[in-house]
């Protein structure tokens, strides 16, 4: 079984693909996540979309918040980006779903909205493509890491990451890229040198644990 763990758009190539939605999209797949990017916050109309997200988040096939984060390469105020991240964590605290994060550039600010806002969901960092240092901190916080494109680069930092953090804490994405997954799960189980079938297992585990769903 092979598990998407964040699209951009539907790719029938997988048994799960958690689609990140829009708030106002009305074509609904059967498992998405819903959350305001940092590239694309409204300046005038971000509190109503906040309103808009808490309804929307309840509903059951939407599995995690997201993708949300910080983006320091945005061009939204800083600031207000950290507001409106802050409030999406209260809101996957509120419904107790994991948030699935999009970080440029910010991490210690990231650290720093999660932990005096007392986080206790899980947290996946998606696109995952950071130096040591970065994952050795994320991974003493014990988050998740989300790995896509990056994995096939040679000698990335995301194929470093990947062996760093080992099985038990990742999941395998497209993100907005047109690939298929199975060639990222074919690369990931190469880096960590196990099989195919032992990745697939795990990361089946390791989804079903996250999203409180059996699979
Ligand atoms: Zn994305």
């Amino acid at each position: 079984m092979f598990i998407n763990t964040h699209t951009h758009k539907q790719l029938f190539d997988a048994k799960i693909e958690l689609v990140n939605l829009n708030i106002s999209a009305l074509e609904k797949p059967n498992n998405y996540s819903y959350g305001i990017h940092p590239w694309q916050i409204d300046t005038n109309g971000y509190q109503l979309e906040l309103k808009l997200l808490e309804q929307k988040a309840h509903e059951k096939k939407c599995l995690a918040i997201g993708e949300c984060g910080l983006d320091k390469l945005s061009s939204v105020d800083f600031l207000l980006q950290q507001q409106v991240f802050i409030e999406q964590i209260k809101i996957a605290n509120r419904i107790k779903k994991p948030l699935i994060i999009h970080c440029v550039k910010a991490f210690n600010e990231l650290l720093n909205c999660l932990n005096l806002n007392n986080n206790e969901v899980p947290v996946l960092i998606h696109g995952f493509n950071n130096n040591e240092n970065i994952t050795r901190v994320l991974q003493s916080e014990g988050f998740y890491f989300s790995f896509g494109k990056a994995l096939l680069g040679y000698d990335s930092n995301a194929a470093k990451a990947i062996k760093q953090v080992g099985r038990k804490n990742i999941f395998l994405e497209t993100d907005d890229a047109d690939l298929s997954i199975k060639y990222v799960y074919k690369k990931a189980a190469e880096l960590l040198g196990i099989d195919e079938d032992i990745i697939k297992e795990q990361l089946k585990h390791n989804f079903e644990t996250v999203f409180k769903i059996k699979l």
